[in-house]
Parts: C-alpha cells; sequence; structure tokens
C-alpha cells in the first residue's frame, strides 16, 4: 500500500442501524471527499498500533455527491470491534476506493443478490442509481435471519415504493412473526417479503427468467459460493456473474 495514497478521516457520526451494526460518517480532515465510484470499497487504519497497525477493508456505503464518507459495519471481531469503539472525533487513516464491483454503463438489467451486511456496496450503487434516475431495472434478493438484523430495510423500501425500476425481495429465514402459510407477503407493490433462504427457484418465480441479467453477489463466502455455483448450473455463464465475498 502506497502511503501517500492514504488520507485522514474524522469520524463526524455514527448511526446505530441493528444491534450490532453501525454506519461511521468520515469527514476528510483536509480537502475534499475521496472520489470513488458507487460499489468500491475503501481500507481502514488506526493511527496508533490498535490492532496491530493492520487495516481492513469495508464498503463505502454513502454515494459519492455526498459530503461524507461512510461505511457500515458488523461486530464480529477484533478490528470491527475497535470500530465500534471508535469516538466521535477521533481519526483514521482511509486508503484510495478500490474495487471492481461496480456495475458498468451497459448493463440495463441487474440482481443484486445480498446476505446480511453484504448489503452494503449495493446500498451506495442504489441509491447513487436513483438519485441518478439511471435508465437500469434493479432487482434486490436481501437475505437476513429476521427484520431486526436487516439494516437499510426501510431506507430501501422508501426508494421502491418511489421509484418503479427498483423491486425488492426480503428473505428472511428466522423471522418470529411468521404469516401463518409462510408464503410470500406483498409489502408495497415493489416490495415483497419471502421467509426462506435465496436460491435460484426463489429468483426464477420473481424475475420470470434468469437469462439477459447481470448478478451481482455479496455476502459470506458461503452465501457467495452456494449463489455463485447455484447461478452457474443453471446456465448463466462467468460474464454475467460478479461476486465479493466479506471474509
Ligand atoms: C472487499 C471487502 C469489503 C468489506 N466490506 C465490509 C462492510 O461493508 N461491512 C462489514 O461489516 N464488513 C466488511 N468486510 C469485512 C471486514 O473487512 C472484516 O473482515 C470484518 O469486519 C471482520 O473483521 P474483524 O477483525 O472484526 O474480525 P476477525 O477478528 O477477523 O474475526 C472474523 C471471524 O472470525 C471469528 N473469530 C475471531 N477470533 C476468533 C477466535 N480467536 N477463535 C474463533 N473464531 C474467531 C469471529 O467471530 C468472526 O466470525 C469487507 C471485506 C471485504 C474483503
Amino acid at each position: 500500500m502506497d502511503p501517500q495514497k492514504n488520507k485522514l478521516f474524522v469520524l463526524r457520526n455514527r448511526i446505530n442501524e441493528a444491534d450490532d451494526i453501525a454506519t461511521f460518517k468520515f469527514m476528510p480532515v483536509k480537502g475534499k471527499n475521496l472520489p470513488f465510484i458507487a460499489g468500491q470499497f475503501v481500507n481502514v487504519y488506526f493511527l496508533d498500533n490498535r490492532c496491530g497497525g493492520q487495516g481492513k477493508p469495508y464498503s463505502i456505503s454513502s454515494i459519492p455527491s455526498d459530503k461524507f464518507l461512510s461505511i457500515t459495519v458488523k461486530k464480529i471481531g477484533k478490528f470491527s470491534g475497535a470500530l465500534h469503539d471508535l469516538k466521535i472525533g477521533e481519526r483514521v487513516k482511509i486508503t484510495e476506493p478500490q474495487g471492481y464491483f461496480c456495475p458498468e454503463n451497459q448493463m440495463k438489467n441487474i440482481v443484486f443478490l445480498a446476505g446480511g451486511i453484504g448489503i452494503t456496496p449495493f446500498y451506495s450503487v442504489i441509491k447513487d442509481y436513483f438519485s441518478k434516475k439511471a435508465d437500469k431495472n434493479l432487482f434486490l434478493f436481501y437475505g437476513n435471519k429476521t427484520k431486526k438484523d436487516a439494516v437499510f430495510l426501510k431506507e430501501l423500501s422508501d426508494l421502491a415504493k418511489s421509484w418503479e425500476r427498483l423491486k425488492i425481495i426480503n428473505a428472511f429465514t428466522r423471522e418470529p412473526i411468521l404469516p401463518s402459510d409462510k408464503k410470500c407477503v406483498t409489502i408495497s407493490m415493489n416490495v415483497k417479503n419471502e421467509f426462506k433462504r435465496i436460491d435460484v427457484k426463489m429468483l426464477k418465480k420473481h424475475l420470470k427468467n434468469l437469462n439477459n441479467k447481470h448478478y451481482f453477489i455479496c455476502g459470506s463466502i458461503g452465501f457467495v459460493t452456494d449463489l455463485w455455483k447455484e447461478l452457474k448450473e443453471n446456465q448463466i455463464k462467468e460474464d454475467y456473474i460478479r461476486v465479493e465475498s466479506f471474509y
């Protein structure tokens, strides 16, 4: 990593999104925010020897036109725990945005498959497209154990209500409040809730057919591998599938 490309940021705000998930809003200490493409990630470093001087990657959950840069972090281990302990006003180093997990201009029909915290890059891409009223058809399949675990549920639902090009299928696997028949529930015209894990059968049901679509899969290694395999078994060519696993 080139230290010249690091920039100092200060934590300005923190939003608790779920029990163990928070959004951290950073502002550059000097100058402008880092330019990035929605879908990219940054590496975050503490200024002291916390976490042995090692940095970790986090997808950017804000959009390029925002004044701040935000990441949304699930507390699961040492580094994410230290981020959750960060105080407002503390500084961190953030590297130049990286990664190619960004849909290309010519992609018109895009299917996002998010497992839990794997929603972060898609949240940025969807908000960015919404702000530009992009000429795209977006489908988001968002898997979580329960509604309580699912971050940005309301924000995404509100976007889908006011933008007919975005369709959302939430998939809850352990939601305690289930409809008696566990059948798909329509929340609004563009938002539906399913009560099982995301699989190709679910995709076929809501997409009608799997062809002529670009698939982006993000989440744990297990989530990404399972769905990638299922899509391949259903004759989706590798060129049409992009993945990012949070390890
Ligand atoms: C491109 C990219 C983008 C990412 N974006 C995001 C994002 O937007 N949001 C996000 O939250 N994460 C994201 N991640 C994941 C993030 O980089 C970290 O990997 C994550 O926060 C976990 O780091 P940690 O140090 O807190 O956990 P670690 O300490 O590395 O722990 C990881 C796992 O190991 C287990 N573990 C830890 N210590 C032990 C032990 N002693 N014995 C047994 N098990 C143990 C933990 O329970 C946990 O399940 C992204 C990763 C990549 C590659």
